[in-house]
């Protein structure tokens, strides 16, 4: 997106000939642009104060000329289980959610890629109002930028080790932006986060699954399956009318063997829904002998939609079946209940209370 005509542009969201260009403009040599950027990419800098490595004068027109990031983080809520999560404010005023969740020894991101999300799953909160505006790729990367300054800023004792684009937005609907992001993210002379360490995870758009393994990005993929039939899918998923149960799981086996990483379908379990054991039974059919993982997350409860997750027990059950045929299947905690950590619900609160 383009920066408002006052504002001056985000070293985040110029390509690195601009931002020499621009420097020349300052009458500075072309180095300074690689001190810059790895200042802010790769020791998540917020301010040009801190930039001690140039000169103190220098430091003072670069905030004149540029900013750091287009983006702020407008809240920091920090649950009882060190669940972390950042309210951003977009330089044109709406909001996207990241959430840090550290669990042992791992440190895990989870982003967003779009405001809002024209998906419309029937249980989720961020497809509530549709789409917003999808965010462009330096609004992407600066998300994660966000989060290491947080860190960093609470004594370094975390670093990011995980990242996965499992908040609000559809990314392969968004496939340009997010494969740019995706670059920055993996660039091994700025952020520098290995394509083993990054999850994307789509709905099923098919296209956008064959090309993300074709154009080389070998991160992790996680599939919004959520049903195994299509009748059962249709009604949670409205895109399923689109990209059916057997054409997405298909995708996803293509992408196991291109990539030769592993797929996880991941299963929102809702109650009455989606989690009798025939539902289990034809789940282990597509995913067995596969390379595909299970993920069953049990429903994360929405203000004002209908929907329950299942009893712990049934949850059991499902997982059980699964298990006896043999796939790896994974139950996801909760984690953040106390901050609303769960998809878009700490935006949405945000927006009706007009903040
Ligand atoms: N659009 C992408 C990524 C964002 S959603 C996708 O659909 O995969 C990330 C995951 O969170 C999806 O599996 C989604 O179905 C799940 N999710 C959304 N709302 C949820 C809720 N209220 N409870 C549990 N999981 C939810």
């Amino acid at each position: 997106m383009a920066a408002s005509p006052s504002l001056p542009p985000a070293v985040t969201s110029l390509a690195p000939g601009d931002l020499e260009s621009l420097l020349e403009g300052l009458g500075q040599p072309r180095f300074r642009a690689r001190q810059v950027r790895e200042s802010v990419f790769r020791r998540a800098a917020a301010s040009f104060g801190e930039m001690t490595d140039l000169p103190q004068a220098l430091r003072e027109s670069l905030g004149r000329a540029l900013r750091v990031h287009s983006s702020s983080v407008e809240t920091v809520r920090r649950s009882k289980d060190g669940t972390v999560k950042l309210l951003v404010r977009l330089e044109d005023g709406r909001r996207v959610e990241a959430v840090i969740i550290p669990e042992g020894r791992r440190t895990t991101l989870c982003i967003s890629t779009e405001v809002g999300c024209p998906v419309r799953c029937v249980f989720c909160a961020s497809g509530l109002e549709g789409l917003v505006r999808p965010l462009a790729a330096h609004e992407i990367v600066e998300q994660v930028l966000h989060a290491r300054a947080l860190l960093a800023a609470d004594g370094g004792k975390r670093n990011l080790t995980n990242l996965v684009l499992m908040g609000m937005g559809e990314p392969l609907l968004n496939y340009g932006p997010t494969a740019e992001a995706l670059k920055a993210l993996r660039d091994p002379a700025g952020i520098g986060l290995g394509a083993r360490r990054i999850t994307l995870s789509t709905v099923g758009i098919v296209e956008g699954m064959d090309r993300l393994a074709e154009e080389g990005h070998p991160i992790n993929l996680a599939v919004s399956l959520h049903a195994p039939d299509d009748a059962t899918r249709t009604r949670i998923v409205p895109l399923n009318a689109r990209y059916g149960v057997a054409e997405v799981a298909a995708a996803s086996r293509r992408y196991a063997r291109k990539t030769g990483r592993d797929v996880t379908f991941e299963y929102v379990l809702l109650a009455g829904l989606n989690d009798t054991d025939a539902q289990a039974g034809l789940l282990a059919d597509l995913a067995e002998g596969a390379h595909v993982n299970v993920n069953l997350i049990p429903f994360n409860r929405v203000e004002g939609l209908p929907y329950e997750p299942p009893a712990p027990e049934r949850v059991e059950a499902f997982s059980a079946i699964l298990r006896k045929r043999g796939v790896a299947v994974h139950v996801r905690r909760r984690r953040g209940d106390d901050i609303d950590a769960a998809c878009g619900q700490l935006r949405l609160k945000a927006e009706k209370a007009g903040a």
